[in-house]
């Protein structure tokens, strides 16, 4: 049976980026207050956790993918002493204005395409009826609404300049927040 998913945006959305783009050290990774307990809550409740994030800063060569990976893997430690876990990390290197040539390209995994939510569907069997996105930006709520997912727009990071977006379902101040609606609108 095919499952249900939270998908959600990484940068102002998970983490408090503090002024600092392109955040990929351990030590630049700020959680958003409630942002570990609100994961451990949507695993608890049977969600697939999944984050979809634009990683520009790969094609413009600011650092690597191997650079995220180990953030992410971080990212995954400090969910273990909860209980928590992301299930997978998705993540588009692409960026059309890039000096990496390989990632310097127009590419459906960069959001709002849908090419890295298609992938998780894909490789988790997600129902996307069953599912929902948590992001700071329209663009992260356009591929999934195209999808058939629900959307949550939340007011951390980009969230205050995006919250007219019509991709939104309901907005909420954080993902904490965010969390809360998702199990309350829980169709499985
Ligand atoms: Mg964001």
């Amino acid at each position: 049976m095919a499952r249900k998913a939270a998908f959600l945006d990484r940068d102002g959305t998970l983490n408090d980026e503090r002024g600092l783009h392109y955040v990929h050290r351990v030590r630049d990774f700020h959680w958003i207050d409630g942002a570990r307990e609100a994961i451990h809550k949507l695993n608890e409740a049977g969600f697939l956790v999944i984050v979809v994030t634009n990683q520009a800063g790969i094609a413009r060569g600011l650092y690597t993918a191997d650079d995220v990976n180990r953030l992410h893997d971080a990212v995954q430690k400090d969910l273990e002493d909860l209980g928590a876990q992301v299930d997978a990390f998705y993540i588009s290197p692409y960026h059309v204005k890039g000096i990496v040539p390989e990632f310097a390209v127009r590419h459906e995994d960069r959001k709002p395409g849908t090419g890295l939510f298609e992938r998780a569907m894909r490789e988790h069997d997600i129902d996307p009826a069953l599912s929902f996105m948590v992001g700071d930006k329209a663009s992260d709520l356009i591929p999934a609404e195209k999808l058939g997912m629900k959307t949550v727009l939340v007011l951390t990071g980009q969230g205050e300049n995006h919250k007219e977006t019509p991709a939104a379902d309901i907005v909420v101040t954080g993902i904490a927040a965010a969390a809360d609606w998702i199990v309350e609108h829980d169709a499985s």
